[in-house]
């Protein structure tokens, strides 16, 4: 992690960043769709699609399993979101 000011409660919680096991969306396999980009839950580990695919997945399990922080999964992509503080940290 850099040494520049965390932006919420819940990334500065965070201290190992989580990283996708597999690189799809579970969920948008299971239904047959598509996603864009995934983002890695930084509480249980679980990649989902983001906000920019039709099922935005990441957003819909922050907002009903109450995970705040999702990492990205892409590749090269070193970042973390706060869905309920609207936080971006990059690392
Ligand atoms: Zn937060
Ligand atoms: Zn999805
Ligand atoms: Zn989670």
């Amino acid at each position: 992690m850099s040494s520049e000011p965390m932006p919420c409660s819940h990334i500065e919680a965070i201290t190992d960043v989580k990283l996708p096991t597999e690189r799809v969306c579970g969920e948008c396999v299971r239904m047959g769709s598509r996603w864009l980009h995934l983002r890695t839950c930084q509480t249980c580990g679980r990649t989902a699609c983001c906000d920019s695919s039709p099922n935005r997945h990441a957003s819909a399990h922050a907002r009903t399993i109450g995970h705040p922080v999702v990492a990205s999964a892409e590749p090269g992509e070193r970042w973390l979101y706060c869905y309920p503080d609207e936080a971006f940290h990059e690392y």
